[in-house]
């Protein structure tokens, strides 16, 4: 799970990832937000108005959802639980509040916070993206400061969006580190101990 303030540079960083890893798959999220130029229903996110979203949410479609910035987003359950069956590693672009309920379902979720270089350079950022009203920047900034304070208790690494290409970079080696861990190499280790006893 990948999350940080508004305007750090998540979705650029995600971008890279898929051109440097073909095991991963992005959970295209709904959301109640209105599309920004660019953006396509059902790539980017599935745009739902609030009356589908609460649908979705009380027929149980939902792994996660949470409030930001005034609008509803939310994780669809039966895909990111069909990508995990296929063996992909599932990326999901979540705000703290969803992380926080995805971690309890699946403890074995890894949450990556990005930080900005600087807050100076993080409003530069935002700004500059223009996607943004004065009202809405500023619910982005003041949620990126609740965020950034309990972050810490919360996440497992944290990385500095300096350049993209050294962050994309180093959330790979942070997937390449998990996939060698002792969970997720459980079943390997478990079947090399059955042929082993062979030997015994
Ligand atoms: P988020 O998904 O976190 O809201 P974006 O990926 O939309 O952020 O990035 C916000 C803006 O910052 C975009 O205009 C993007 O091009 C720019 N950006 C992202 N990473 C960097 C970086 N390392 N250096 C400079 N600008 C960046
Ligand atoms: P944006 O409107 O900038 O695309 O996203 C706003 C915030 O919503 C970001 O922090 C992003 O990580 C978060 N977000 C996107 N999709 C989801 C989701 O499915 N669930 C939750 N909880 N947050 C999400």
């Amino acid at each position: 799970m990948i999350s940080g303030p508004s305007g750090v540079g998540k979705g650029t960083i995600i971008n890279r990832l898929f051109e440097l890893d073909d095991n991963l798959y992005f959970s295209v999220s709904a959301t109640t937000r209105q599309p920004r130029p660019g953006e396509i229903d059902g790539v980017h996110y599935s745009f739902k108005s609030v009356e589908q979203f609460e649908h979705d949410i009380e027929t149980g479609e939902m792994l996660e959802h949470a409030v930001f910035s005034g609008n509803y987003y939310g994780t669809p359950k039966s895909a990111v639980e069909k990508k995990l069956a296929q063996g992909k590693d599932v990326v999901l672009d979540i705000e703290i509040q969803g992380a926080e309920n995805v971690k309890k379902l699946m403890p074995e979720a890894v949450l990556v916070y990005i930080l900005p270089p600087s807050i100076e350079e993080l409003k530069h950022r935002l700004i500059g993206r223009n996607t943004e009203d004065e009202e809405s920047l500023n619910k982005r900034f003041h949620t990126a400061y609740r965020e950034l304070n309990k972050a810490p208790e919360l996440y497992d690494y944290f990385i500095v969006n300096d350049m993209v290409e050294t962050a994309a970079v180093k959330i790979i080696d942070i997937l390449e580190g998990e996939r060698c861990s002792k969970n997720a190499m459980q079943e390997i280790l478990k079947k090399l101990l059955e042929e082993a006893e062979t030997l015994a």
